[in-house]
């Protein structure tokens, strides 16, 4: 037992003990009045009282006999007895010496007896007290009663303590629950719906906490009919195999209202890991459910809108392309036609006059080039439409390439610049000889067009591996790297191109390449501005595709 007053750390001990009680100055209390009213009756003295020792004072919890609530800590009596472990008794405190002050004494007393309030941890708090005018003594019996009643008062005392810190723990769960945004529930396990329900469910949900807890059914009637049985399901599992659950699900509110719930539960386990009960969290989910959806809805619109884009654009393309190939067919017989009579006109070139000689050379000159670009368009259009026929045969690269050189001798004339072929006797490949003729010429003419006068044009034929190489270098304009990028795309021509306005399309290197796939080959390109440029196509001596057959 401590003895306070004594030892300082013992007695700030004491008080701290004494005050986590907070019965210091609390309104009475039947119980503790019971206790005193018995302590007189078994002891039989007029005066009994529960005293609770503070720093300064004396302060009485229940009492009997005196009217008087408090009275000074120093000489009294009372805060003597907590220096006791067992019943302090003064049978008369006017023959003793150094009680003649105390306060029973000035009050009139002459007989005290008191048994210390010793709390759990060892300390004395307070004594249960019975003071008398005439001097007397205990049986053994009422010291006994005494001790008794002071076990009762102190484990009021703790009762007290503990309902009031539990109370207190009540309040402040209470408290921050219903600050939560949400509603905090809990669910025995096997149960179909909550137990407890913290207020807050009534403003998500228009139904108040008590209509939720009332009805077993409850849940399973306010959830959304199409939500239902996957919740239900969900929920039945997760009581089943104490997993944690995270769904989302409509409630029908109160007022009808869909409300969107992001539900998250998890079993809650004792000490010893047992399973106790199911407590989650559900928290209105609405707006964001309805963004959500909103957004959803938009992005199909906006994928519907653009599928039907492209559905137009592609039938576009698709009319466009039938009538590019229509209009190029047309086109084609007409200009065939002329070219024949002006053929037929140019043979008796003698009977004309010089000067019609020299028109009809510039019509014959410009059918000429209109029948190419009919043919380069339809080509395209019928490579665009997976049409372009291809008559396979055996090619001698060596002599195509020689033919086509002749061919474009007297152009690279015209122009001042040096043509030369060197041209390794390669093996024959498997191909269509018009159409690799044609990508031969498109490579020279280009070359011869874009290499300014006294430059030199050079095609050579080669092999490495199972391909056979064509190169047409020339040491013309060049094409810049960033350029290089797009030169095979359909239209596209080089600024320096368009800038010194040589003529041109832009679609003969996009037949090239489509020349170029067709036989499984590949094109690349090697230039530099105003270096020159080198076009390097690999043909594979066999097709792929005819090996495999
Ligand atoms: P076109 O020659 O009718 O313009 P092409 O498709 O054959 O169309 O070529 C596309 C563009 O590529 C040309 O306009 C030109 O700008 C560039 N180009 C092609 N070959 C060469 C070359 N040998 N040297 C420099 N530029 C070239």
């Amino acid at each position: 037992m401590t003895t306070a007053a004594n030892d300082p750390e013992v007695e700030a001990a004491r008080l701290e003990a004494l005050l986590r009680y907070r019965i210091l100055d609390s309104p009475p209390e039947q119980v503790f009045d019971d206790l005193v009213d018995l302590a007189a009756t078994v002891c039989y003295t007029p005066v009994a009282a529960i005293a609770l020792v503070a720093e300064q004072r004396v302060w009485l919890k229940a009492k009997r006999g005196v009217a008087f609530s408090e009275f000074p800590r120093d000489s009294s009596l009372a805060a003597e007895a907590l220096q006791h472990s067992d019943v302090f008794l003064v049978r008369d405190a006017v023959i003793e010496e150094r009680y003649r002050d105390s306060a029973v004494v000035v009050a009139g007393f002459r007989f005290f007896a008191g048994m210390p309030l010793i709390s759990p941890e060892g300390h004395a708090v307070g004594a249960v007290c019975v003071l008398d005018k005439r001097p007397r003594d205990l049986s053994g019996e009422q010291k006994d009663a005494l001790r008794a009643l002071a076990r009762q008062a102190m484990g009021q005392l703790e009762l007290r303590r503990v309902s009031e810190a539990e109370s207190l723990a009540r309040y402040r769960f209470r408290a921050l629950v219903e600050q939560l945004p949400g509603g905090v529930y809990t669910e025995d396990l096997g149960a179909s719906s909550g137990s407890y329900f913290s207020p807050p469910i009534e403003k998500m949900t228009g139904y108040s906490a008590h209509e939720w807890e009332s009805d077993p059914d409850f849940f399973s009637r306010v959830l959304h009919p199409d939500d239902r049985d996957r919740v239900l399901d969900a929920f039945a599992h997760a009581h089943e195999t104490y997993e944690s659950i995270q769904i989302e699900y409509r409630i029908i509110a109160k007022d009808g209202r869909v409300v969107w719930i992001q539900d998250d539960a998890a079993v809650a386990r004792d000490d010893e890991g047992k399973p106790m009960h199911l407590q989650g969290f559900m928290a209105d989910a609405t707006s964001r459910k309805q963004n959500e959806l909103q957004l959803l809805e938009e992005r199909a619109k906006a994928f519907e809108r653009e599928r039907a884009q492209n559905d137009r654009l592609r039938s576009l393309d698709r009319m466009k392309d039938e009538f590019v190939a229509l209009v190029s067919h047309e086109l084609r017989t007409p200009l065939t036609s002329i070219r024949g009579y002006l053929e037929l006109v140019l043979d008796d070139a003698e009977q004309l006059a010089t000067d019609h000689r020299e028109f009809l050379q510039i019509v014959d000159r410009n059918v000429d080039r209109l029948l190419h670009l009919v043919s380069d368009l339809l080509l395209v259009a019928q490579a665009d439409a997976g049409k372009l026929m291809f008559d396979w045969a055996e090619v001698d690269l060596g002599s195509l390439v020689a033919h086509c050189v002749q061919a474009a001798q007297p152009a690279a004339e015209r122009a001042g610049i040096e043509l030369v072929t060197v041209s390794d006797a390669s093996r024959p490949i498997v191909g269509d000889s018009a159409r690799i003729g044609q990508l031969l010429d498109n490579l020279i003419s280009n070359a011869i067009k874009f290499t300014p006068g006294g430059g030199l044009v050079a095609v050579s034929v080669d092999s490495s591996g199972d391909s056979a190489v064509i190169e047409v270098r020339d040491s013309g304009l060049g094409i810049s790297a960033e350029e290089q990028k797009q030169l095979f795309e359909r239209f596209f021509r080089t600024r320096s191109a368009t800038e010194l306005a040589i003529a041109g399309t832009g679609l003969g290197l996009s037949i090239v390449k489509a020349i170029v796939d067709a036989h499984g080959g590949t094109i690349s390109v090697d230039s530099a501005e105003g270096k020159g440029t080198t076009f390097r196509v690999l043909l594979p001596f066999v097709r792929a595709a005819l090996v495999t057959i």
